[in-house]
């Protein structure tokens, strides 16, 4: 697995050397590609370098790995002063893409927090990489043809915190959306991010009786039929959840 894709020369080259009393540490600069904007994917002049951050690497015979890399910001005339766009992360998150495939994938065969401990990192890194792989497959997939959801909720950090989860279960079961929280805007991002024809296809609905569900339920698809799940209100009163 590479770890950066694409042709991009990190060859590092010592530009200045700092005196020992000032920390004794080399300073390095990659040899320079031109710097690429991160708003509209161009080709910029520099503008100034940021301090060196760490971005996590699929970690190698049991030791975490890092890329440290000081970002460039452009100067671009469009979006104005922006961070570089790189090959090997996005936005502003600390793991490097190839290691939130490697953590989404085997959130497949373990459960979150076995991915996480086994891979030396956290339950809210396993849940962003496995969001990222969702939300990658949502831009990229065929929804097409979606006839039945359900709805769920998943505690997390100690049972204080909720997930919303939306899965597929018609003839396909696949897991659909991932947000945080358990609100109306948790579940009404799902909707929204799914085009007219596709929502006006889905029939059938199964959830809890969340009171946010159901609002942004009726709302979004009136005309569907929705399956309420009892038990599972049951089990949450009789744990004195709600
Ligand atoms: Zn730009």
């Amino acid at each position: 697995m590479p770890l950066v894709p694409g042709r991009v020369d990190l060859q590092p080259r010592i530009t200045k050397s700092l005196p020992r009393a000032k920390g004794g540490r080399a300073q390095y600069r990659s040899r320079c590609w031109r710097p690429i904007c991160s708003g509209c994917g161009t080709k910029r002049p520099g503008y100034d370098r940021l301090p060196a951050g760490r971005f996590e690497f699929v970690p190698l015979w049991g030791m975490a790995v890092y890329l440290v890399y000081a970002m460039r910001r452009v100067k671009c005339p469009q979006c104005g002063v922006v961070v570089e766009q790189v090959p090997w992360a996005t936005g502003k998150c600390h793991l490097t893409t190839s290691f939130r495939w490697f953590l989404a994938g085997w959130a497949k065969r373990l459960s979150w927090q076995a991915t996480a401990d086994a891979f030396q990192t956290t339950w809210e890194d396993v849940f962003r990489s496995v969001k990222h792989a969702v939300e990658w497959g949502l831009a990229r997939r065929d929804l097409s043809g979606i006839e039945a959801i359900g709805v769920d909720e998943m505690q997390w950090r100690n049972g204080h915190t909720y997930l919303t989860l939306v899965y597929q279960i018609d003839t396909v079961k696949r897991l659909l959306w991932v947000a945080e929280e358990r609100t109306e805007m948790s579940l009404r991002g799902f909707f929204e991010s799914l085009a007219g024809d596709i929502k006006a296809g889905i029939q059938f609905v199964a959830s809890d009786m969340w009171k946010p569900y159901l609002n942004v339920i009726a709302e979004q698809i009136p005309s569907a039929l929705h399956v309420l799940d009892r038990r599972s209100q049951h089990r949450k009163a009789a744990s004195g959840d709600r």
